[in-house]
């Protein structure tokens, strides 16, 4: 079996965000109703431990190890008929398992740990960072779509859980990926950033907002932009995309030429929004705290979007 299929060309901009590093190879033709069965019942088969938000992972001496074998996640109460088959990685098949233990009484060798936090802190390997992004949005999704949409009656997994079917009706019921559309507006020589009230204190980052049925991309791009900061876009284009497990969005980020520089914004959704000279991004890439502003760090697509521009010419 060869993975090479599954590595990006090199310098491709997806590649260097967090959550985006997946090679597992899914094998979605061959999805059957009894996939997580028979990837269980292999001694190879690893298991990812989630509860609420965290992944189970193991303190080692060099790191974290987030793959469980069958046997090793027992104690941690691992609801294997809720288990969804990832798919198989170079050491065999890969399982995200949902866990019923309390992680407040968890031993000292297993952390339980947010997705957000193992990613900006670059706690796992971008391979297992990518799967980790590919269970947790699975396992949400089911954790949340448990009853038919159409008729009110509990459905069942199916296909590793890639599916799930209403017995009454006969529905079928797929996961969904959420859009988002995450954008960096620019002019020759000064971008766009904004502080929504949530942020840290400090820290600015590109436009975002949800892609709404009936749009394409270039539209929710230019939409958003008009909406939060007033400003109106002419070409737009694609530059990186980032799955974005909170619970299973696809972040997709693009530049945005601007068309006018007069910002206005209403306090709600943005608290600050400003234009940023070439000179003020690279000294808040930098890293340096002196200045009071930073922008989102390398784990998040926001800064691929501003380095990338800041880098360009
Ligand atoms: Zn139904």
């Amino acid at each position: 079996m060869t993975f090479a299929l599954f590595h990006a060309p090199l310098r491709e901009p997806s590649q260097f965000v967090g959550y985006a590093g997946n090679i597992i190879d899914r094998q979605s033709e061959k999805r059957s109703d009894d996939s997580v069965e028979r990837a269980l019942a292999e001694n190879s088969a690893r298991l990812m431990l989630m509860r609420g938000g965290r992944i189970l992972l193991k303190v080692r001496d060099d790191g974290y190890d987030a793959h469980f074998t069958s046997s090793d996640s027992a104690p941690y109460a691992p609801a294997l008929d809720q288990a969804v088959l990832l798919g198989q990685s170079a050491q065999g098949p890969v399982l995200a398992v949902p866990v019923g233990i309390d992680i407040e009484t968890l031993p000292e060798e297993i952390k339980a740990i947010d997705y957000r936090s193992v990613n900006v802190q670059g706690l796992l390997d971008p391979e297992t960072l990518g799967t980790l992004a590919q269970g947790a949005a699975l396992l949400a999704w089911h954790a949340s779509h448990g009853f038919c949409s159409k008729c009110g009656s509990p459905s069942d997994m199916r296909a590793g859980g890639y599916r799930r079917l209403c017995p009454n009706c006969k529905t079928e019921h797929f996961p969904r990926t959420d859009p988002v559309a995450i954008m960096l507006a620019v002019t020759r020589e000064r971008c766009l950033l904004g502080r929504s009230p949530h942020f840290l204190p400090g820290m600015y980052s590109a436009l975002a907002g949800f892609i709404e049925p009936g749009e394409t991309i270039e539209g929710a791009v230019r939409r958003e932009t008009l909406e939060e900061a007033g400003i109106r876009l002419g070409r737009v284009v694609y530059h990186a995309s980032q799955p974005w497990p909170f619970p299973y969005s696809l972040m997709i980020g693009c530049f945005g030429e601007a068309l006018n520089e007069d910002i206005s914004f209403d306090g709600t959704e943005l608290e600050d929004c400003r234009w940023f000279s070439r000179p003020d991004v690279r000294a808040m890439l930098s890293g340096d705290k002196s200045l009071g502003i930073f922008v989102p760090p390398k784990a998040a697509i926001a800064h691929h979007l501003i380095r990338g521009w800041v880098e360009s010419d």
